[in-house]
């Protein structure tokens, strides 16, 4: 991503961005593109290479901001009605590296509203589709940002990972991602969804991209406490053990689809064959992986969406005024009802439940208890392997409009992802080939806490 001493100029970029942005209109990648300031960025970074002045390591290179992420004087409504007419006053702490390091974001990049979602289709804009098969979802939450990087509109996209969100995106459209340790990069300036799961993560063509991009946005930062003082570039960059898991579970599942798992054997054979030792592993707490994670995160959801009201940002309901209606409550209430989207709802409901006094102790506290053991459960994987290779999600990008309607059925797509988040764990995802239908195939690596590098250089070994 060096473009100083280079034939080509920042300005020359952006324009082909902008364009490759106009070409690929019908996927609904963006839902705003910011084009003036991307250029006038650009003609400034351009200048100072012409002085000999000096320029940061991402010089010019055009990038996608997930449109959760807050960036000053860009709209910034996480994809949902409510926070529709909220322009940011700040940056995120990751866009103020970015920007730093002279990036150009180029516009913001569609998702499901407030993150809530593993297909893109939960977006107050409608959905973005696959890049490789349009009446296919991109993936979700980020879908945006990972349909943006595979169709070459920009070099790399921000991503945020609750659940799943930076890896199933990008798994569905054959490029990289990375969701960092919890903590490594800052949440400071994106819009909360599950605070104990949130990481902001990169989505990207290449692992040694990825790697470039960590490096920039790793550290601590006063303005999120829990993020980690900077291990990334100091971090072992050997695998001690040399020995890679497998899960038995997910390995055995029905639901896991056959081309997936195929690919995965086939990953295996080229870890045995590079010199690794390959272990399966059982671990059976993480069957409770999926409730515990649909009880603890829309309990978060719950809390973080209720400063949604209508006074302090974006949205406000019309209602008011042609109605008569006069009650601070109703102004609540129904600029709540009209600016979220029902899966907001119903997160919102169900966090509001399992919280609620009389069914705490059955749900989220036998939740958190559930998450130890599944923490335990990886400290003890941990002890005989470096890493863990697992599907991202069973199956390949599914049909637009399949699982949307039925939230149970679109939750199982997150039933091998959601076991990172819950433990703190970095993973990333790489893209294995793809389905006899041409469908890409992607995989995961998972580690130990502040193992994130180790796991990007891994995926480069042996990604197709
Ligand atoms: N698909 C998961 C969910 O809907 C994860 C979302 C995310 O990582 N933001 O909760």
């Amino acid at each position: 991503m060096k473009l100083a001493n280079s034939s080509t100029t920042a300005v020359s970029l952006v324009e082909a961005s902008l364009k490759r942005i106009e070409e690929t209109k019908d996927w609904h990648i963006f839902t705003f593109v910011d084009k003036e300031s991307a250029l006038k960025k650009a003609k400034e970074i351009d200048a100072k290479i012409k002085n000999g002045e000096p320029v940061g390591r991402l010089a010019g290179v055009p990038y996608a901001l997930k449109a959760n992420f807050l960036s000053k004087n860009r709209p910034a409504d996480a994809s949902a009605r409510i926070l529709t007419e909220f322009i940011s006053p700040i940056n995120a702490t990751v866009v103020e590296k970015l920007d730093q390091e002279d990036a150009i974001c180029v516009g913001c990049a569609n998702m499901d509203a407030f993150a809530h979602g593993s297909s893109t289709e939960n977006s107050y804009y409608g959905p973005t589709k696959n890049s490789v098969d349009k009446t296919r979802v991109a993936g979700g939450s980020s879908g945006g940002s990972a349909v943006a990087v595979a169709l070459d509109c920009v070099q790399f996209a921000t991503g945020s990972d609750t659940g799943g969100s930076i890896r199933q995106p990008a798994a569905f459209n054959g490029v990289y991602g990375i969701k960092p340790t919890y903590g490594a990069t800052s949440r400071y300036g994106v819009v909360a969804m599950g605070s104990s799961f949130d990481c902001i993560g990169f989505i990207a063509k290449t692992a040694p991209d990825l790697d470039l991009l960590m490096s920039i946005a790793a550290g601590q930062d006063p303005k999120d406490q829990t993020t980690l003082p900077d291990f990334y570039g100091t971090s072992d960059t050997k695998l001690g053990k040399k020995a890679v898991g497998y899960i038995k579970e997910f390995m055995d599942s029905s639901a896991l689809d056959p081309e997936i798992k195929s690919a995965l054997e086939s990953k295996i054979s080229i870890l045995k064959a590079k010199g690794y030792n390959v272990v399966e592993l059982s671990m059976p707490a993480l069957e409770y992986a999926l409730p515990t994670y649909y009880i603890i995160q829309p309990a978060e959801v719950a809390s973080n969406l209720s400063r949604y009201d209508g006074i302090r940002y974006g949205f406000r309901t019309k209602e008011l005024n042609s109605s008569g209606k006069n009650s601070l409550d109703l102004l609540y209430e129904d600029t709540r009802d009209e600016g979220f989207m029902r899966e907001n709802k119903r997160r919102i409901m169900i966090g509001n439940f399992v919280l609620s006094s009389g069914f705490y102790d059955a749900y989220f506290l036998k939740a958190a208890k559930a998450r130890t053991l599944i923490i335990n459960e990886f400290n003890k994987a941990f002890e005989q392997v470096d890493a863990i290779l697992s599907p991202v999600s069973p199956n390949p990008a599914f049909k637009i409009g399949e699982k949307v309607n039925d939230p149970v059925s679109m939750y199982l797509e997150d039933v091998m992802s959601v076991t990172a988040n819950l433990a703190g764990l970095p993973a990333v995802a790489f893209p294995t080939g793809t389905s006899k239908a041409g469908l890409p195939l992607g995989l995961q690596l998972m580690g130990p806490r502040r193992s994130d590098k180790n796991l990007i250089n891994l995926a480069k070994e042996i990604a197709s």
